[in-house]
């Protein structure tokens, strides 16, 4: 499988010039901490006042908005799953925040983005499984598209960076 179009970097998220970041939001979509705070700290109060006009979002799906202050154009916020026992549908609530916001991207003519690791920080996703879900599917999603020429996978953290790495060198399960 080719993960030419997949780039694990360690960086702040909100210092990148890419087309699109990815917000791992809450359902409110009315700010938090973590990664969700530095996003909005970093885009100013233009940010929030265009998320107020959402009305949320459910987990697993995904809306798009302008950066404003941020050097990414967009911002694709998406609501991870909270970690329970994993026989709630995370995975697939999961995955299914990959898909929703790379196909919000193709849609809005974007070429390179940037996700952080959801449902990893506050959310407490196991980091082996969340990573392994975010490259499978960020690869079967590539495999059936040429637009998108590049996905970066940031982290903030090393036990993230090593997850990813790990998933990355593992054959397509
Ligand atoms: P969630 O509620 O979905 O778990 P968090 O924001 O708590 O979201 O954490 C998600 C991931 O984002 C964690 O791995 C955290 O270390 C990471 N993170 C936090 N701040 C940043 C940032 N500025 N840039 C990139 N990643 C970040």
């Amino acid at each position: 499988m080719d993960s030419s179009r997949i780039r694990i970097i360690s960086d702040d998220i909100t210092r990148l010039s890419v087309d699109a970041i990815v917000n791992a939001a809450n359902r409110s979509l009315l700010g938090g901490g973590g990664v969700d705070g530095a996003i909005h700290r970093a885009a100013g109060p233009e940010l929030l006042a265009e998320c107020r006009t959402l009305g949320g979002c459910e987990t697993g799906q995904a809306k798009l908005t302008r950066g404003y202050r941020l050097p990414a154009r967009y911002v694709i916020h998406t609501v991870g799953p909270i970690w329970q026992d994993g026989e709630q549908e995370e995975p697939a609530l999961l995955a299914s925040c990959y898909r929703q916001s790379l196909q919000l991207a193709v849609e809005q003519a974007i070429c390179t983005i940037a996700f952080p690791a959801i449902s990893c920080g506050v959310y407490g996703y196991p980091l082996d499984e969340a990573a392994r879900i975010a490259i499978r599917e960020v690869r079967h999603f590539l495999a059936h598209d040429d637009q998108i020429e590049m996905v970066y996978l940031v982290c903030f953290g090393g036990d993230v960076r090593q997850a990813y790495e790990q998933a990355l060198c593992e054959k397509e399960g």
